[in-house]
C-alpha cells in the first residue's frame, strides 16, 4: 500500500518526467498579497504568472500546495469531522502549463497518472465538463474512451472557473471516484450529488478566455491549472473511503486517542478528526508565522486552535492536550515540509498557552452554554446575547458555539449575536465619550472600525472566486 508521502513523490515525478519543473509549495499566507487571506489552491503562487505580469524559467510547473479553506471565501470549516472529505488545511496536488500545452495534454496526462501509474479501473471513474465545452467532452470520449453517460455536463459556476469579474477564466472539468453504493450520495449534477458516494478528486481548468468588461475574447496562449486532494486521492488509492482512514490521519488519530485514553467509537470519532484536522491547521499557520490573535488571520487560528481544544475537554483531556500531539505530525510530514520541523518547539509553545489560557473559561463556558440550552429542542436556537456572553466572556468564537450545539441540531440566533456585538461596541464608544476627548475618540473607533471589523469582508470581497 502505497503511503500519502509515496502517493505525493509519485505525482511530483510524474510530471517531472514529463517534463514540469518541481515548484516548492508557497506559505499558507500569500506574499505580497492582502486580498487573501490564505492560500486555497495551488494557483495562487503562480497568478501573476498566468496574467503574464511575472515570467519565469519554465512553462510547466508541478506542486504540492498547502492549503487552508477556514475562512474567507472557502470555508470548509464546518465540514470538518462530519464529512469523509473535507479537511481546513490539506494539500492540493498540481500541474500547470503557462500558455504551454492545454486541454488535450492536460487530459492525457490526467488519463494516464490515474489509470495507468496509479492503476485505477476505469469503470469506477467518471467525468464533468463545462455544459458548452465539446472540445473537453470529445477529449474525453477519444483520450479515456469514456461513455457519454460518464461524461457530464454541467451548467453552473461549479464547472467555469475566473479569478474574478475580469481577467483570466475557462471551463473546468472534474473527475470522481465512484466509491461504491454502499455509501449514499449520487453522480455530480444530481439532487443528492452532495453524498459521499462519488467523491470529487481532481480538477482541471482550462484557462482560455479573458473576460474585459465589454466582453469575452480568447486567450492568445490558453494555460491550465489543476488541483487534486493528495488526502483523498491516497483514500482512494489505500481503498479506503474516508480521508481519514488513509495513514497519515490514522497516525494522528491513533495519537489523540492514545493522549486521552480514549478510543473511537460513534460519541467520539468526530473530536478525534476534528483534532487531528485542527492540529494540522493550527500547526502549519504557526509553522508560516501565524500567531493567535483576536483579528484576522490570527483570529482564524484561533478560531481553529479553540474548536479542537472543546474536542480534547470533550473526550475529557485534564490537561492540554494538543501540544502532546505535535511530535507525531512533525514524524508523519517533518520530511516534505521541514518547516515543521522548525518550527516544532514554538509550535508546542504556542499550542499548550492557548489551550492553558482558553482551559480557565471553557469549564464555565460549557456550563453557562448547557444551562442555556437545556430547555431547547432540536431545531431551536440559542439566543444571540448568550451566544454574545460566551463570545465575549468567556473566549468562545462563535463557530465553536454552533459547533457544540450541532449534535443536537440547536442553532445560534446570528443576528441577534451581531446585535450583541454591535451594542457592545456602541456602549463602549459612549463611555470613552464621556472622557472629555470626544473628537479624537470619535476618529480612532472610525479607524477601528474600518481596520477591525471590515478586515474579513476586506479579504472576502476580493477573493478569486472558485479557484482551484
Ligand atoms: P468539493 O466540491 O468536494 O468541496 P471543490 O470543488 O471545492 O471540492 P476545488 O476548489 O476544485 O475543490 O479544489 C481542487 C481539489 O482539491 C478538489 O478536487 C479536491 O480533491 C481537493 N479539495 C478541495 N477542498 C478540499 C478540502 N476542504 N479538503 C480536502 N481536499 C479538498
Ligand atoms: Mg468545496
Ligand atoms: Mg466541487
Ligand atoms: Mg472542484
Amino acid at each position: 500500500m502505497s503511503s500519502v508521502n509515496d502517493i505525493r513523490s509519485t505525482f511530483l515525478d510524474y510530471y517531472k518526467k514529463n517534463g514540469h519543473e518541481i515548484v516548492a509549495s508557497s506559505p499558507l499566507v500569500p506574499r505580497n498579497d492582502p486580498t487573501l487571506l490564505f492560500t486555497s489552491a495551488g494557483m495562487v503562487q503562480f497568478k501573476n504568472v498566468f496574467t503574464g505580469v511575472e515570467t519565469r524559467d519554465y512553462s510547466r510547473a508541478t506542486t504540492a500546495q498547502k492549503c487552508l479553506r477556514a475562512g474567507g471565501k472557502h470555508n470548509d470549516l464546518d465540514n470538518v469531522g462530519y464529512t469523509a472529505r473535507h479537511h481546513t488545511f490539506f494539500e492540493m496536488l498540481g500541474n500547470f502549463s503557462f500558455g504551454d500545452y492545454f486541454k488535450e495534454e492536460a487530459i492525457s496526462f490526467a488519463w494516464n497518472l490515474v489509470t495507468r501509474e496509479f492503476a485505477l479501473p476505469k469503470e469506477k471513474l467518471l467525468v464533468t465538463v463545462y455544459h458548452t465545452d465539446d472540445a473537453a467532452a470529445e477529449l474525453w470520449k477519444k483520450i479515456a474512451g469514456l461513455s457519454d453517460d460518464k461524461i457530464i455536463r454541467i451548467a453552473t459556476s461549479d464547472n467555469f472557473w475566473a479569478a474574478g469579474d475580469t481577467g483570466p477564466c475557462g471551463p473546468c472539468s472534474e473527475i470522481f471516484f465512484d466509491h461504491g453504493d454502499k455509501i449514499w450520495g449520487g453522480p455530480p449534477g444530481s439532487a443528492d450529488e452532495d453524498g459521499d458516494r462519488f467523491i470529487e478528486i481532481w480538477n482541471l481548468v482550462f484557462m482560455q478566455f479573458d473576460q474585459m468588461p465589454e466582453g469575452r475574447i480568447d486567450l492568445p496562449r490558453p494555460s491550465i491549472d489543476t488541483g487534486m486532494g493528495l488526502e483523498r486521492i491516497s483514500a482512494v488509492l489505500q481503498g479506503v473511503h474516508d480521508n481519514y482512514d488513509i495513514d497519515l490521519f490514522r497516525a494522528l488519530i491513533r495519537a489523540s486517542e492514545e493522549a486521552t485514553g480514549v478510543g473511537s467509537d460513534n460519541k467520539t470519532r468526530a473530536s478525534h478528526r476534528v483534532i487531528a484536522d485542527h492540529l494540522r491547521a493550527s500547526s502549519f499557520l504557526i509553522a508560516d508565522g501565524v500567531l493567535p490573535s483576536n483579528e484576522g488571520r490570527g483570529y482564524v487560528l484561533r478560531r481553529i486552535m479553540r474548536r479542537a481544544m472543546r474536542h480534547a475537554q470533550l473526550l475529557g483531556a485534564q490537561e492540554p492536550l494538543m501540544h502532546r500531539l505535535v511530535s507525531t505530525l512533525v514524524r508523519e510530514m517533518g520530511q516534505a515540509y521541514p518547516e515543521l520541523v522548525r518550527g516544532e518547539a514554538l509550535i508546542k509553545e504556542t499550542l499548550e498557552l492557548e489551550e492553558n489560557r482558553f482551559r480557565k473559561t471553557l469549564a464555565r463556558g460549557l456550563s453557562l452554554l448547557n444551562d442555556a440550552t437545556q430547555d431547547l429542542a432540536s431545531g431551536e436556537s440559542l439566543d444571540g446575547e448568550t451566544a454574545f456572553k460566551l463570545y465575549d466572556t468567556f473566549g468562545f468564537p462563535l463557530d465553536l458555539t454552533q459547533d457544540a450545539l450541532r449534535q443536537r441540531n440547536i442553532g445560534v440566533d446570528v443576528d441577534g449575536f451581531n446585535v450583541a456585538m454591535a451594542k457592545q461596541k456602541a456602549e463602549a464608544r459612549a463611555s470613552w465619550a464621556g472622557s472629555g476627548e470626544a473628537a479624537t475618540e470619535a476618529v480612532w473607533f472610525g479607524i477601528k472600525d474600518e481596520a477591525g471589523s471590515t478586515e474579513f469582508l476586506g479579504y472576502d470581497t476580493e477573493e478569486a472566486e472558485g479557484v482551484v
